[in-house]
Parts: C-alpha cells; structure tokens; sequence
C-alpha cells in the first residue's frame, strides 16, 4: 500500500521517547551534543576560575561539586555514541548537574549567593537536545530545585527580599525561550539543507559529514562500520507504466520502510534518484548482510493495497578494523557488489567479501541468493 504523507511523517521507526520525538530527532541531539562538547569544557573553565576567585567569600570546596559535574558529563559522553537510547544518559547528566548545583548553593548560602542565578547556565542546552515534553521537564526540574534551596535553606532572606529568587526565575524562564526560538529556527535551517524532501531521508550533503565522524570514531573504537547501496529494480519501467507521481509515491514507501527496519543509532540516506545508502555503526560483514536482507524481504513483502510491487537490490561492505573507516572504499566494494546483485537477476543481497567466501546462500530466504565477490 502507498502510505499517506501524515504516516511518513510520524516516527518510522519506534524511536520515540520521553526526551526525543523520532531517530532523526535523536540524530540531531547527538550531532549538537559534540558540537556542545568544547563550548562546555570552556564553560568548566570559566567556573572554575570565578570559583577560584570567589574562594575567600564561598570556600574552595565548592570546586568539589564543579568536578563532579564535568566527571557526570564525561560518564555520559562515553556512554551516548553507543546507547539505543542516548537522550536518558545526557537528560540524566542533565539532571545531575543541576543536583549537583543546587547541593552546592545550598552549603555555600542559599538565596544569599548570586550563584544561584547559574540555575540558568544548564537550560540554554536543554532546547537544543530535548523534546517540548523533556524541556518543559527540564525547566520544571530546575525551579523546583531552585525554590527547595532558596527556601529550605533561607526563607527569611528570601522574604526580606524576593530579588533573590524572583530575578533568577525570570533570568530562566527568559533564557529557556531565546534557546527555544533559536533552537527551532537552527533545525529549520538545518533539515532543509540535509533532508530529502520527498522521502524525508537525509541526503548526500548530510552523508558527508557523518562518514568523517565515523571513520574519525572507528579510529579510536576500532569498531567495524557497514555500509548497504540499495537500488530499485527497474524502476524506470514503474515510471513508465504508472507515471511519475505514482513512482514518487514508490520511493516514499521504500524510503519508510527502509527507516522503520533500522536500529536507533543506523542512518538511511536518499544518494539521488532511487538509490539509498544505509551506515551501521558497530556492524561488520555478516550483521550487515542480514540487514540488507530485511530490507530487501520488507520491501518485497511491502503490503500492496491498490500500490505497486517492487523489489530491491543491495551491495553490502563494511570497514575491517583495526583499518580505520574509509567511506570512499567501503562504498566502493559495496557498489560492486550492487552491480553482482543487478547482474545476478536482482531482488537480492550481494557481499563484497573475501573471494575465499565464495557463494553463500541469503539469510532466511532462497529468494535472494548472496554472491561472494573478490574484494
Ligand atoms: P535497475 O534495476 O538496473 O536499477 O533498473 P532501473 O530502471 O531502476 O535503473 P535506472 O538507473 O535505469 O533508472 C532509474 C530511474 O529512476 C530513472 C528515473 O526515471 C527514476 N527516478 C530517479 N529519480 C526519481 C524520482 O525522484 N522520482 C521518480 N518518480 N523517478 C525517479
Ligand atoms: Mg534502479
Ligand atoms: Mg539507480
């Protein structure tokens, strides 16, 4: 069946959590989280010298909590890249740092201390990471710690003079909308630039990008990375005998289901014309084939309804570690190896493998036999 617009647009893949709306929202989160990176090693630095200032008036045990906050940011940057669902390690993070915060304005003075306005320093990331829903949490979170401390500790000096309180609440809610404005117009920007707007997938320019940052990681991880080329099968005569328009709702079902097989942390890409590219992180040979081969079932088992019946071809490769990544050379093995399946009658899984592999048969199915090519 052709899917309706409304349905590609919902989460394709079961990605959705409580922090983040779909995979691509997740995407992004991870891609601001390392641009945020080196800002926040600044911003550590920072605090810690008007710390280090402030020592005589607050004590120099408040850099104490400032370490625990930088050690709570690095347990969860090690654990993000690799997580199904990433956003609760930062959220947790997160949330941390402000417990940490709040402890700290508590023993060093409550409502007395203008560190209390650094509530505010943790909300400018929360718009850039988290749904409506886990910013709306974030911020809740937040006054509630502010109010506990400023009250708990002192609701004299906060009655005396509701400055103490009052002007941190509104430095908040304040920086909570900017970041959210500016939040949204970024992604607006953004996705026009790296999404295909017909099938929703991200393009080539997209695509770049990320095969850096992946051979950069399997340097370092020496994790494999796979790569699947898919093509449609003669999809020119689709064109030709339905028309066009029924072809470009083709190419939206085919892109959907292609997103709802992958995992959180996988990246499906729209190369141009009908030509998909799919990255797996931590896959080598083997699991990758097996993906390519759920794809290929998937779309050919695709629910027709009153659509089209098409079928795919796919070349599959992935990187050797402790060879870094090299995304020119695996795709170049991984085309090769689309081209065999094309010439092996199409509707099938095709591995750039080692000529000693030789033919194998495909995962769970007779339908698509798998070829061994000579890498
Ligand atoms: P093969 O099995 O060898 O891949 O045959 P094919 O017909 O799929 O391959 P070919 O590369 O010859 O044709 C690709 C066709 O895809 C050409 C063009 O009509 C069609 N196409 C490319 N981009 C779009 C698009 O955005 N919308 C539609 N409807 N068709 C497209
Ligand atoms: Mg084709
Ligand atoms: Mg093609």
């Amino acid at each position: 069946m052709i899917s309706d617009d409304a349905e590609h647009m919902e989460d394709v893949s079961g990605n959705r959590s409580w922090l983040i709306r779909d995979g691509m929202d997740r995407e992004r989160m991870l891609d601001m989280d390392r641009r945020l990176q080196p800002v926040r090693r600044l911003s550590f630095l920072v605090l810690a010298g008007s710390l280090i200032l402030l020592g005589p008036w607050l004590g120099w045990w408040t850099m104490v909590p400032l370490v625990a906050t930088a050690g709570l940011f690095a347990a969860a940057d090690k654990h993000t890249e690799r997580a199904r669902r990433p956003e609760y390690f930062m959220f947790g993070a997160w949330v941390g740092t402000q417990v940490v915060l709040a402890i700290a304005v508590a023993l060093s003075g409550g409502p007395k201390v203008a560190t209390i306005s650094w509530f505010g320093i943790a909300v400018v990331t929360l718009a850039s990471r988290f749904s409506d829903r886990g910013i709306a949490i974030g911020v809740a979170i937040t006054y509630v710690l502010m109010l506990a401390v400023a009250f708990g500790v002192n609701a004299h000096a906060v009655i005396e003079n509701p400055t103490r309180v009052v002007a941190p609440a509104a430095l908040i809610a304040s920086v909570t909308m900017f970041s959210l404005a500016l939040m949204r117009s970024d992604v607006e920007h953004r996705s026009r630039a790296v999404v295909d707007t017909l099938t929703g997938m991200l393009n080539r320019a997209a695509l770049a990008g990320r095969a850096e940052e992946l051979a950069q990681q399997s340097a370092i991880t020496s994790q494999p990375v796979g790569l699947i080329v898919a093509d449609i099968d003669h999809f020119k005569e689709t064109n030709d005998t339905y028309g066009h328009a029924i072809g470009d709702a083709v190419l939206k079902d085919v892109a959907y289901i292609i997103r709802k097989q992958l995992r959180a942390f996988d990246l499906a890409y729209r190369l141009g014309g009908e030509e998909f590219l799919v990255l797996l992180p931590g896959a080598d040979s083997a699991q990758v084939q097996v993906v390519a081969e759920g794809l290929r079932t998937a779309v050919a088992e695709r629910p027709l309804g009153g659509g089209i019946a098409v079928t795919i071809s796919c070349g599959v490769a992935a990187s050797k570690p402790p060879e870094r990544f090299d995304y020119e050379a695996v795709f170049e093995r991984a085309d090769r190896a689309l081209y065999a399946a094309k010439r092996g009658g199409r509707n099938r899984v095709c591995v750039a493998g080692d000529a000693a592999q030789g033919e194998q048969p495909a995962a769970g199915d007779g339908a698509g036999p798998v070829l061994g090519l000579a890498a």
